[in-house]
Order: structure tokens, then sequence, then C-alpha cells
């Protein structure tokens, strides 16, 4: 997964490892070392806001960059697999 990219969906902010990110709880973090996991009270968290740029709140899977192409080619191997297989 190298061409994974971690940023925000508006306006391409890469969180850059500070703890900005605070919870319903009161803890604060950062939020990509646990995927929106509050490592305090283990909310997930379905939201991540951009707290230094934009301010945007957005579903927080949609921050990581190449996932989808990563999960495009799973499914390639996948159907490749049962192609061979039949
Ligand atoms: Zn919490
Ligand atoms: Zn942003």
């Amino acid at each position: 997964m190298d061409d994974l990219k971690i940023c925000c969906p508006k306006c391409e902010w890469e969180p850059d490892g500070l703890p900005y990110w605070q919870c319903d709880c009161g803890h604060v973090w950062n939020t990509f070392d646990t995927a929106a996991k509050c490592p305090a009270c283990h909310k997930q968290h379905k939201l991540t806001i951009c707290p230094v740029s934009c301010f945007a709140l957005t579903p927080h899977l949609d921050w990581y960059k190449g996932l989808d192409k990563w999960l495009e080619e799973m499914v390639a191997q996948i159907n490749e697999e049962v192609i061979v297989n039949t």
C-alpha cells in the first residue's frame, strides 16, 4: 500500500502527526494513529474535521487516498483467481 496517502478530501491538507482531534470524552489525540477511534473511550468516529486548514467535517475514510485503487487491485486479483480456478 505504498500509494496510500492521507489528506483532507476538501483542501488536501496532510496531517502532520500532531494531536488536533478531540473526542466527546475530552481526550485529544492524532486520529490517524487509531483510524478515528478514541484511545481513551474507544468511540469510533465516522467524521473527521480538517483541524487547521479548511475546517470541513468529512467521512474519516475519505481522507485515505489510494485506498480505492488498492481495493480495486484486490478485487481484480480475486477475479483473476476465480477465472484460473474454473
Ligand atoms: Zn473518547
Ligand atoms: Zn481541509
